[in-house]
């Protein structure tokens, strides 16, 4: 049997362990820092599988799990975060699933293909940034490639290369006033809902004044209580996006404006702190994004077909500034429905979505294989690894 025979076929045979997993995930949702539950079942999972464990990632919600001890590390990253009140509306429960499926049966050919093999566990994509603290503390350090898939709607390209994504910085903004009868003393009090009014006005009016391409959203956490006490307190969490991080500051500088602007109009007071550290636009390696389309192509599908994604951020970008990376997306056949929408979370967890979470495994596992298995490609990963590792302690 040839590498992708035996890879597929391990797969297959590992799939009966592997879905129940996600549907699990999917029917269980936890956001960004607090998926506990979500941990345990793929840990147990891995662990159940050989994999050597370390919960201590870091972060209380990351692990990393080691199978071989091969001279060519390579790392699948599993995210398993969902949205508030939506649940796994952007399918994290596949980029787990598929992430584990490859490699456990990576696994298997440790010792043929000289591998070590990292499954990473990745929280808070979402919100936060989960992958930051683990490049921090070194999980990625000596990884010769990192890979990931994620779903998406039907119709978009499924080749990688050439596309990025948004760099991204969230924050929340506080403003603090004076509470005061609305009636009997409305003017000793200083109103943070007018703050918050000001600041949303400004914000939609730059919307005008920016590249079409930049975005930047607002929510509102929390603004006073009851009409009859003029609010003291709001708080509004914040995201901008650029394509590049000098676009994206000078975008956030805007925006901070904006929120000022609410400040000064209403004599309130503002605090503006950030979630997390700002996500870096992705970095498709061209030579593991080459090899994902051969995988693809082999296995039936049209790498060229369909229209790109137009948007969207992902903490994966930080990885792919250290390690030669690759993001691909695969596609639910036949769903329309927007990534963060109720019906994608619907659409993330039927049949068809499992199948094309094994499918994704499949081409994961024969894109890391082709990578590893030829000693020149192995060497333009590491040369690639060392001039992203240049470029990143140049610019601290
Ligand atoms: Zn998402
Ligand atoms: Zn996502």
């Amino acid at each position: 049997m040839t590498v992708r025979e035996d890879l597929r076929s391990a797969v297959d045979r590992l799939r009966p362990a592997v879905e129940p997993v996600a549907r699990a995930l999917h029917a269980d949702p936890e956001t960004a820092e607090e998926e506990h539950r979500s941990v345990d079942r793929l840990v147990g999972l891995l662990a159940t599988h050989g994999f050597e464990v370390d919960r201590a990632a870091g972060e209380p919600t990351a692990f990393v799990a080691r199978a071989g001890s091969g001279g060519t590390r390579v790392a699948l990253c599993l995210e398993y975060d969902a949205l508030p009140e939506i649940g796994h509306a952007c399918g994290h429960n596949l980029i787990a699933g598929a992430g584990a499926l490859a490699a456990l049966a990576l696994a298997e050919l440790t010792e043929e293909l000289d591998l070590t093999v990292l499954a990473v566990g990745c929280p808070a994509e979402e919100r936060g940034g989960g992958k930051i603290p683990l490049i921090e503390a070194g999980v990625f350090a000596d990884v010769d490639l990192a890979i990931m898939v994620h779903p998406v709607p039907d119709g978009i390209r499924l080749d990688p290369r050439g596309t990025s994504s948004q760099a991204i910085g969230q924050f929340l903004a506080t403003y603090t006033g004076r509470a005061a009868h609305a009636a009997a003393a409305p003017h000793l009090g200083r109103n943070t809902t007018d703050a918050v009014v000001v600041a949303e006005v400004a914000l939609a009016l730059l919307r005008q004044q920016v590249p079409a391409d930049h975005r930047l959203s607002a929510n509102v956490v929390r603004s006073g209580s009851v009409p009859n006490v003029i609010p003291d307190h709001a708080t509004i969490e914040l995201e901008c996006r650029a394509w590049t991080t000098e676009e994206y500051e000078a975008l956030r500088t805007r925006v901070v404006r904006c929120l000022e602007a609410g400040a000064l109009a209403t004599d309130c007071e503002l605090t503006v702190e950030p979630v997390g550290r700002p996500y870096h636009p992705l970095l498709q390696d061209d030579l593991l994004g080459a090899l994902w389309c051969e995988a693809l192509t082999a296995l039936g599908l049209d790498p060229a077909a369909g229209v790109p994604l137009a948007g969207g951020s992902t903490d994966m970008g930080n990885v792919s500034h250290v390690v030669p990376a690759l993001h691909p997306w695969v596609r639910l056949p036949g769903v329309t429905e927007s990534l963060h929408s109720a019906g994608f979370a619907v659409a993330a967890a039927t049949d068809a979505a499992y199948e094309v979470m094994t499918t994704a495994a499949t081409a994961m596992a024969w894109t890391v294989a082709a990578a590893v298995a030829d000693p020149d490609r192995v060497s333009a990963l590491r040369a690639r690894r060392h001039e992203l590792y240049e470029t990143s302690t140049s610019r601290r």
